[in-house]
């Protein structure tokens, strides 16, 4: 346990404690029921979490000490939420689109018109950069106001070499507007430009567009699916963007089963996203390779049709994550309460089962150890919600309220 701040020395260091939790949900590995611990308290100091456990076993100093106190008002303590995949920063919208797709018109066939990322690829290029980064910051605030504390943000939206290192910028101005924590994705095979080779785009993706990325994104990803990139077009991609540093991700196995799980296994990807296709062979090997799988419930429900075998991928032992993939065509959330409720209501997750997910597994599917749970040595990032336990998240089907959310241990919402 980290030293509270001595007095004497004349080190500020705040001392928050939160006490009268109804539930303190850790998430840590191993336990059952998220790690639920009944009537707790927690305390953090600079931003990380010292102590957490039985409200009846805080330690009397740390009482002494706090310089803050939260009163929970028996409410459920959870880990903020991690969503590790999102399309933040994008123009236009898509509810037309949505529409058709509803009176039967199918989402390849939206694309052949015109539709699609298309759609919002011509959007995106349209917006200032102003525009885009208003509504950008608008959705990372109305997903700090339903408890998320880390946002992945991927580019894709720009195509081209220039309009993606266009959103990549973006990404980076994004951060100083907004709350939480952004991890930045370099996504080079979206869609193909119209018109244009596919040889020679994935050529120019490798030969200028991930060395200009280099050191501005941690993450490069691609579409490998049926209608968007071969698994052997990834395979170069991914292979080079290795090579200069970027840790690898793929949306894979959504639209048809591809092979995309098994090279993402092969090439030790961090994770692989969507996965309504998986085998119980391409689980077995993500499980063994450590790679994340990160469901995404929005996606499958605006779109329909197979879901992924979640049970089946927790049998074979892979670490899963729930993300809102919040974009313009399928997905125009970014309520991680609702991820969880449909975790449990679509892919037969356990309440547990999906605010672990929600949390860890986000976590993990970004390589950020230090949240995700709640522990010593761990980020007060943290949401006190207005229910009796984590279970209500999944029961009142996201309707739960936030009454806070911290952010390395300060309150920044509401
Ligand atoms: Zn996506």
């Amino acid at each position: 346990v980290k030293a509270l701040p001595d007095a004497a020395t004349g080190r500020s260091g705040a001392v928050l404690l939160i006490r009268n939790i109804g539930e303190l949900c850790t998430c840590a590995p191993g336990l059952p029921r998220a790690g639920a611990v009944p009537r707790a308290a927690l305390v953090a100091v600079e931003g990380a979490v010292v102590w957490c456990g039985p409200g009846a076993d805080l330690p009397g100093e740390m009482e002494r000490r706090a310089t803050t106190v939260i009163d929970a008002g028996g409410g459920c303590v959870i880990p903020g939420f991690v969503d590790a995949h999102t399309h933040l920063v994008s123009g236009g919208s898509r509810a037309a689109e949505f529409e058709a797709r509803r009176e039967g018109v199918s989402y390849e066939e939206m694309a052949r018109r015109g539709g699609g990322i298309a759609s919002t690829v011509r959007a995106t290029a349209a917006a200032s950069d102003e525009e885009l980064l208003v509504a950008a910051a608008g959705r990372a605030a109305a997903a700090l106001a339903t408890g998320t504390t880390t946002l992945e943000v991927k580019t894709g939206y720009g195509l081209e070499v220039d309009g993606e290192l266009r959103l990549l910028g973006l990404i980076e101005q994004l951060r100083g507007r907004v709350a939480q924590e952004l991890v930045a994705t370099l996504l080079p095979l979206h869609a193909l430009p119209s018109g244009r080779d596919r040889d020679a785009h994935v050529h120019a993706v490798i030969s200028h567009e991930l060395p200009a990325a280099r050191g501005r994104a941690e993450f490069c990803d691609v579409f490998c699916d049926r209608g968007a990139f071969s698994t052997d077009e990834c395979e170069r991609v991914l292979r080079a963007a290795a090579g200069l540093g970027f840790g690898l991700k793929l949306h894979g196995e959504q639209l048809d089963h591809t092979g995309a799980a098994m090279l993402a296994a092969r090439l030790g990807a961090v994770s692989v996203d969507h996965l309504e296709h998986a085998h119980r062979d391409d689980a077995a090997a993500l499980a063994s390779a450590g790679t994340v799988g990160v469901l995404l419930p929005g996606a499958n429900l605006s779109l329909g049709g197979v879901r992924p075998d979640a049970r089946m991928m927790l049998a074979a032992g892979m670490e899963l994550a729930l993300a809102t993939d919040s974009n313009p065509g399928t997905s125009q959330t970014t309520d991680m309460r609702l991820m969880v409720a449909l975790g449990v209501g679509l892919f037969g997750l356990t309440p547990a089962e999906s605010v672990v997910a929600a949390t860890r597994g986000g976590a993990a599917a970004l390589r950020r150890r230090d949240r995700g749970t709640l522990g010593a040595g761990k980020r007060c990032d943290l949401v006190i919600l207005e229910c009796e336990t984590h279970v209500d998240l999944a029961y009142r089907l996201g309707g739960v309220r936030i009454a806070r959310t911290l952010v390395g241990g300060v309150q920044r919402h509401p």
